[in-house]
C-alpha cells in the first residue's frame, strides 16, 4: 500500500541510523503524563493579519493551542504533524529537535518552516503546562516580572490598512502624528511606535532613496511625536527595511538631536554587514531582527554588535525555548530586546510568558489596535492594562479562547478543531 506522502518523506529525510534519531516516541514513564500527540491542525482567523492559530491535540483531555506567524505555514504544520504523531507532547525540547532534524536537511531552518515549528512548540507548552497544572512561564524557569510591558505599534497615526491604501505623503503629516501620541499617552502606554516610511512624492521608490525634503519631512515628524511625549514614553520609528545604507544613515543621522528610542529595520533585513554600517554610523540606537530565525540566524547580530536591539518574532523565531537561547546569548553581549509581535492574543501571551522568563527584554510590541474584538477572542477582562500584560497564573498558557467569536472571524472555509 502506498503511504502517505509525508510521513514517507519524513522517513526518507531520517533514513537509516541516522546519528540523532528522534523518531522514535519515548514512554514508560506512567500515569497521566504517559500522554502521545494524536493530531496537529491550524485554521486561520482574519485579524489584523491572517493567524495562523494551532491546536495539538492528544489521547487524552488536554489540548493545547498555539500560534505561528502570519503566512503560508499549512503545508509545514501537516508535514511536522507526521513526524510528531505518538510522540509525547511534553517532552517539549525533544520534539522541537525532532522537528528541527525533519527540517534541517531540507532546507527548513529558516522561513515559514520555523514559523510551524514555533507554533507547535507555542502549543505543546500550553499542554504541558496544564497537564502538570502550571503556567508556562513556570516550565521555562520562571519570571524575572510579574507584568510585562507592551509598546504600542501606533502605524502612521492612523490604522495601518488605510495607511496603506492612501497617499501617505499627504494624509499624515507631523499634527496627526502628535495627536495619535498624545491619546496613546492617555491609554497608559509609556512606550510606543510609528512607521516613519509612509509617502514618497517621487514616483520611483526602487532605488531606495529618499530626497532631502522628503528627509526633512520625517525629521519633522519625529520632532513633534518626541516634543508631545516629552520624557513620559519611549518612542520607536519604523522604516520596515525600505531604504539605502545611505538614506537610512540621513535620517538616522538627522533625527540624533531627538528623544528617540530607537529605529526600526532601516535597510532590507538580507545583509548583515548593511545593518552594522547604519548602527555604527549614527548615535539612534538600531533595533532588528523581526526576521530572523533561530539562534544561528541571530549569531552576527550578536556576537558582532550589529546593532543596538533585537526585536525576535516568538511565533517565527523556533519557538519559546529558541528565544530564550537567543535573549541569553544577546544579555552575555549586553543587548536589550524589544520582541515583535503582531499576532493575536494567542501569540501575544506566549510572547509575555517567553518575555517573563529573560532579563533583557524591556518591552513587546502590540500591533492590533485597530482589531475592535482583539479581546473578545479570549474570556476575561482585557489583556493590556496601563501598558502592561500581566504574566498569566493559570496552568498552560492562561488564556481561554471564544470559540463563538473565532467562528466569526475564522476565514471562509476553516474550521475550528476544538
Ligand atoms: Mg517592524
Amino acid at each position: 500500500m502506498r503511504r502517505p506522502s509525508y510521513e514517507h518523506l519524513v522517513q526518507d529525510v531520517l533514513g537509516e541510523g541516522v546519528w540523532r534519531d528522534l523518531g522514535e516516541p519515548l514512554g514508560g514513564r506512567g500515569g497521566t503524563r504517559d500522554i502521545e500527540i494524536s493530531g496537529i491542525s491550524s485554521f486561520v482567523v482574519d485579524g489584523n493579519f491572517p493567524w495562523n492559530l494551532i491546536v495539538v491535540q492528544t489521547d487524552a483531555e488536554v489540548y493545547g493551542v498555539g500560534e505561528a506567524f502570519t503566512g503560508p505555514v499549512r503545508e509545514h504544520i501537516k508535514f511536522l504533524e507526521t513526524a510528531l504523531i505518538d510522540h509525547n507532547p511534553i517532552d517539549v525540547a525533544r520534539n522541537v529537535e525532532h522537528m528541527n532534524q525533519v527540517l534541517s536537511g531540507i532546507g527548513g531552518s529558516t522561513g515559514y518552516a520555523q514559523a510551524a515549528v514555533s507554533g507547535i512548540e507555542i502549543a505543546l507548552w500550553d499542554i504541558a503546562g496544564k497537564l502538570l497544572e502550571v503556567p508556562v512561564y513556570q516550565l521555562l524557569g520562571g519570571k524575572f516580572r510579574d507584568t510585562v510591558e507592551v509598546y504600542k505599534d501606533c502605524h502612521a497615526g492612523e490604522p495601518l490598512l488605510a495607511a496603506s491604501a492612501g497617499d501617505g505623503a499627504s494624509m499624515y503629516g507631523p499634527e496627526q502624528y502628535q495627536a495619535v501620541a498624545e491619546q496613546t499617552l492617555d491609554e497608559g502606554f509609556s512606550s510606543m511606535k510609528f512607521d516613519l516610511d509612509v509617502g514618497s512624492s517621487s514616483n520611483d521608490t526602487t532605488h531606495r532613496r529618499l530626497s532631502g525634503s522628503e528627509v526633512d519631512q520625517r525629521v519633522e515628524i519625529v520632532r513633534a511625536v518626541t516634543e508631545a511625549v516629552g520624557d513620559e514614553a519611549e518612542v520607536g520609528f519604523d522604516l520596515h527595511w525600505n531604504f539605502s545604507v545611505e538614506t537610512a544613515l540621513e535620517i538616522a543621522r538627522a533625527i540624533e538631536s531627538f528623544e528617540v528610542g530607537w529605529l526600526e529595520d532601516p535597510v532590507p533585513p538580507e545583509s548583515v554587514e548593511s545593518h552594522r554600517r547604519v548602527a555604527r554610523g549614527t548615535s539612534t540606537r538600531i533595533l532588528a531582527g523581526e526576521n530572523l530565525t533561530r539562534l544561528e540566524g541571530f549569531l552576527p547580530y550578536i556576537t558582532e554588535y550589529t546593532v543596538d536591539f533585537l526585536a525576535p518574532d516568538i511565533q517565527k523565531c523556533g519557538g519559546l525555548l529558541e528565544f530564550q537561547q537567543i535573549a541569553s546569548l544577546a544579555d552575555v553581549f549586553g543587548i536589550p530586546l524589544a520582541p515583535h509581535n503582531i499576532s493575536s492574543p494567542v501569540g501575544t501571551i506566549a510572547s509575555v510568558h517567553a518575555a517573563a522568563t529573560v532579563p533583557n527584554v524591556f518591552a513587546l510590541e502590540w500591533h492590533a489596535s485597530e482589531v475592535d474584538w482583539w479581546d473578545d477572542v479570549h474570556v476575561g477582562p482585557p489583556l493590556i492594562d496601563d501598558g502592561r500584560i500581566a504574566v498569566p497564573e493559570e496552568p498552560g498558557l492562561g488564556i481561554t479562547l471564544d470559540r463563538s467569536v473565532l467562528d466569526d472571524h475564522c476565514s471562509p472555509r476553516e474550521s475550528i478543531p476544538f
